[in-house]
């Protein structure tokens, strides 16, 4: 035989005819002859069938849309934020690269040109050091010509 704590542990499922019949046999007996539990019981009943009773609200159609577009304007504004924190610098550092590299590219070449025209036209330059100085530019041009074409 099961005392009343082991009873009271078993009305719930009494309750929802959870339990095999034996037990449920024994259950009825002590209820029918222990006023404790015959009292915690029909407690328990008027709880769970208050509960059964209350009927979950039904959603309007136009409450739904709402809810839901809400959500998703939620979610679009905290991807835009998310795209602002860090694609913003991003974008930005990699124009600046190419503008830099561009800028300092056609620098480059204007510099080297520069170079070049100084030092052919320098009064101070010997008549080998300018042949050498035309064939290193001449090699220059040929092999970059080769490895363009
Ligand atoms: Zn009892």
């Amino acid at each position: 035989m099961k005392n009343c704590k082991e009873i009271k542990n078993l009305l719930i499922e009494y309750y929802y005819d959870e339990i095999e019949s034996s037990l449920k046999e024994e259950v009825r007996t002590h209820l029918d002859s222990c006023i404790s539990c015959k009292k915690e019981y029909e407690s328990i009943e008027k709880t769970l069938n208050h509960a059964l009773e209350i009927k979950r609200p039904i959603l309007s159609d136009s409450f739904k849309d709402d809810f839901y577009y809400g959500i998703k304007e939620k979610m679009n504004k905290k991807l835009l934020q998310s795209y602002k924190i860090w694609q913003l610098p991003v974008i930005v550092s990699i124009c600046l690269l190419i503008i830099f590299v561009t800028i300092n590219y056609k620098k480059n070449n204007i510099d080297e040109i520069d170079a070049i025209y100084m030092a052919l036209t320098s009064p101070e330059i010997s008549d080998t050091e300018l042949s050498d100085e035309i064939n290193t530019i001449a090699n220059e041009v040929i092999i970059e010509e080769l490895l363009v074409g």
